[in-house]
């Protein structure tokens, strides 16, 4: 039987930068088994946003944090991987909801985000071709962007391989046997391994293994849809939003975003005409010069979503098993910063950000919630 130091359960982003960031710390024997294909997940699915436009200091640090390792994985990956810092721009349709983005505006540009409040006029000098009808200002972060998820995991496997990190593909994690209330084996669909420390970076499974080992995570699975056009001629950098629609041009030239279709938690990832209808009509009251462009793949995918939108990082009841999960729609952006965390705790059994202590799973059994207020989708 092999054994590892850590064995990573589930190949997105938070397994492949957790193990990432553990090779850079010197861990030497470490695997990951994906039961499937590297990226299909929610991370193979996503909307490809990266923004530091929170209400919380807990999000607002982590992706300011993040932000700096998207910038270092863009030069120094093996493969591109298309980070690009287009900004985001969020369109505010009431004096109410400018008075609130200021608020935020100010958290962040506390924490060093630059973040700012603008004007109609300012929102036509960033994106011409926007329809500004009941818009009445929106809040700026020029340095939020984008990157291409599909890219950024086989980038980050190409520099595992050559670390000699394992990566089993289509292998799934069965069962686990206990001794001394720690996990000592982990059992899959083709062999068994010994561990010395587990991480669950399961996505939408993470619930069910857990309840497998006796403790509960307060995690429900919603379905999101997404949406991509044909390729169009450059003209779009930064991710609009506007309330629950999001949408930005990737760097191949197509649109990609979605909205909310406030269907409740699920275990179905159909793709919907209702979606289509509901997306299409959004886009268009926006941007009307899309009227004639072909939508080309419609697919979808599980936001994880906790009870205070927050993501669930680091122990378990379970001494040597560690978990990284509801991040209600924001684990693509967060997954550079959680995985350094994590290969942190997992070696040294603390974090390296002060933060990242309010995110744990005790802060539900403790009632110490601290809500996100934007939420897109
Ligand atoms: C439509 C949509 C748009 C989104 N847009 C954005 C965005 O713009 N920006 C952003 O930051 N986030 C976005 N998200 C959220 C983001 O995709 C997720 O939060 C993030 O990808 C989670 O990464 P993960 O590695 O934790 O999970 P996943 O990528 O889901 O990976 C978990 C992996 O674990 C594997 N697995 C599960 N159980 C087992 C088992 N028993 N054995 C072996 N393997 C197992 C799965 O096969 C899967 O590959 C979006 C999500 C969706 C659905």
């Amino acid at each position: 039987m092999k054994n590892y130091d850590v064995l990573i359960v589930g190949g997105g982003i938070t397994g492949l930068s957790t193990a990432y960031y553990l090779v850079r710390n010197g861990v030497k024997n470490i695997a990951i088994v994906e039961k499937s294909y590297v990226g299909s997940g929610s991370t193979g699915r996503c909307g490809t946003g990266i923004r530091q436009q929170f209400t919380t200091r807990e999000h607002i640090v982590l992706m300011r944090e993040a932000v700096k390792i998207w910038q270092y994985w863009e030069e120094s990956l093996p493969l591109p991987i298309h980070f690009r810092q287009g900004g985001y721009l969020w369109l505010l349709r009431s004096e109410e909801a400018l008075n609130e983005y200021k608020s935020h505006v100010k958290l962040q540009n506390l924490f060093g985000v630059p973040s700012k409040i603008i004007s109609k006029e300012e929102i036509k000098e960033i994106v011409p071709d926007l329809s500004l009808e009941g818009i009445v200002g929106a809040s700026w972060c020029p340095t939020d962007g984008s990157a291409y998820p599909q890219d950024v995991l086989d980038s980050l496997r190409l520099f595992l391989k050559g670390n000699s990190v394992e990566v089993f593909d289509y292998e799934e994690v069965k069962d686990f046997e206990l001794q001394g209330g720690k996990i000592k084996t982990v059992i899959t669909s083709k062999d068994k391994y010994g561990v010395s420390a587990v991480l669950f970076a399961t996505g939408n499974e993470t619930k069910r293994l857990a309840s497998k080992l006796g403790f509960e995570i307060p995690i429900e699975n919603y379905k999101h849809q997404i949406v991509v056009s044909e390729p169009l001629k450059i003209f779009l950098s930064p991710m609009v939003v506007d309330s629950s629609l999001y949408f930005t041009q990737t760097y191949r030239g197509r649109i990609i975003g979605g909205t909310d279709t406030n269907e409740p938690p699920q275990n179905n990832l159909e793709a919907t005409y209702e979606f289509l209808e509901k997306f299409s009509n959004e886009l268009l009251r926006l941007m009307p010069k899309l009227a004639s462009v072909r939508l080309m793949r419609q697919w979808a995918g599980y936001y994880v979503v906790s009870p205070d939108k927050h993501p669930i990082i680091g122990p378990t009841p379970i001494p040597n098993l560690y978990i990284g999960t509801g991040y209600s729609g924001h684990g693509f952006m967060l997954g550079p910063i959680v995985g350094k965390l994590l290969a942190h705790y997992i070696i040294h059994g603390m974090f390296f950000l002060e933060e990242a202590n309010n995110l744990t799973l005790s802060r539900f059994k403790e009632g110490k919630l601290i809500v996100e207020k934007a939420v897109i989708g």
